[in-house]
């Protein structure tokens, strides 16, 4: 019997090349309206023994080819456990092995975040005591730009996560910090929420999550590029959040992210910015020295280059904010593959270091302020 293929449903990404017996050709269908591709999820109905044989072509013109050589796809049965898969790269294809233990096999680049689960992680810590829920604005596709509000104290902090769609780590580590800060009994959550007021938005970009698109939203655009000049045509998802920002103030703000290629957990700040005033880095610096001690999961040897002085890419959220604002902005990036310093072969990078990762910045920032 030959296995079947499909993708059409939530953040579902695949196209069926070819099909034979327990081994399929596939490749990946590009973000709407634009050139970028390399988010897939799909499901594989088989039989248990069934020895599949997955190639996935076509990645050497992929958004980001080096984040092939040393990746493993990831893999549920139940949609709940997610594990690594046998996986190599060679010439443009990925080929993915692996004997059947059941009926059904979903396959995807990182564990997903549906937009039903987002609609959950909403509704439950809406929920809480002294949580207030706000709806930003809506997407191109009318989906609302969701947003959490908690703490009685002055410093404003934003948290905002999957501008780019495809890196859904960056959800799970809002369930993290969700699941801390909205917990009555965690001392770091209570002295947080005395310290601060929180805005969170766990999902920037609902339209491309749904469509199962890596990097931009409905119109094909790449919302981590328009903070300079946000449009209700092209962009209302980051209009609606600068808008409630510039009502607010930015004290701190944090931009949660995936990484292709590095095998790492790191920051990216704003050192190239116009205005860079000492004590706004020496805070960023502090911060990252400060996580480093927190958790052996994260480390500042591997990471983006620095912009030079004055050289800052204020299109970005992070540079924007630190700009606009004199925040103390920063994103932080969790892998695709594994961290390199501490692997786990079973499940790589996860949901769970992803959970534990946002409570090592949160305690992080507590300790800061
Ligand atoms: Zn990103």
């Amino acid at each position: 019997m030959t296995i079947s293929i499909n993708a059409a449903f939530d953040s579902g990404n695949i196209v069926v090349e070819s099909l034979a017996g327990t081994s399929a050709r596939l490749s990946i269908r590009k973000d709407r309206e634009s050139d970028f591709f390399q988010w897939f999820h799909f499901r594989v109905a088989c039989a248990a023994g069934d020895a599949l044989d997955l190639a996935i072509t076509g990645l050497a013109d992929s958004a980001y080819p080096d984040g092939w050589p040393g990746y493993a796809a990831c893999a549920s049965y139940d949609r709940e456990h997610w594990f690594r898969l046998d996986t190599s790269y060679d010439a443009g294809t990925l080929t993915i092995r692996h004997t059947a233990e059941g009926p059904l096999l979903w396959i995807a680049y990182f564990a997903p975040y549906s937009m039903e689960r987002h609609h959950d992680l909403i509704a439950s810590a809406a929920e809480c005591e002294g949580v207030a829920y706000r709806c930003l604005g809506t997407s191109l596709e009318g989906q609302p730009i969701d947003c959490l509000e908690m703490g009685e104290g002055p410093v404003q902090v934003w948290l905002y996560a999957r501008q780019h769609p495809g890196e859904s780590m960056a959800e799970w580590w809002m369930e993290g910090a969700l699941d801390m800060l909205t917990d009555p009994a965690d001392p770091h959550g209570r002295s947080l929420r005395r310290k601060c007021r929180f805005h969170i938005v766990p999902n920037m970009n609902p339209d491309g999550s749904r469509r199962g698109h890596l990097r931009t939203n409905h119109a094909g655009v790449n919302l981590n590029r328009e903070w300079h000049a946000p449009s209700a045509e092209r962009s209302p998802e980051v209009l609606c959040v600068r808008n409630a920002m510039d009502e607010s103030g930015v004290d701190w703000a944090m931009d949660v992210h995936g990484d292709e290629a590095i095998p790492a957990v790191f920051l990216a700040g704003f050192e190239g910015i116009p205005s860079l005033k000492p004590e706004q880095q020496e805070k960023f610096l502090a911060f990252q020295a400060a996580l480093a001690a927190a958790t052996p999961d994260f480390q500042t040897e591997l990471g983006y280059e620095s912009s030079a002085p004055g050289q800052a890419n204020l299109s970005m959220s992070t540079t924007q904010l630190a700009e606009r604002h004199g925040a103390v902005s920063m994103t932080i990036e969790m892998p695709f593959k594994d961290n390199r310093d501490l692997p786990d072969p079973v499940q790589g990078w996860s949901p769970d270091r992803s959970k534990l990762l946002a409570r090592a910045c949160l305690e992080t920032l507590d300790r800061m302020l």
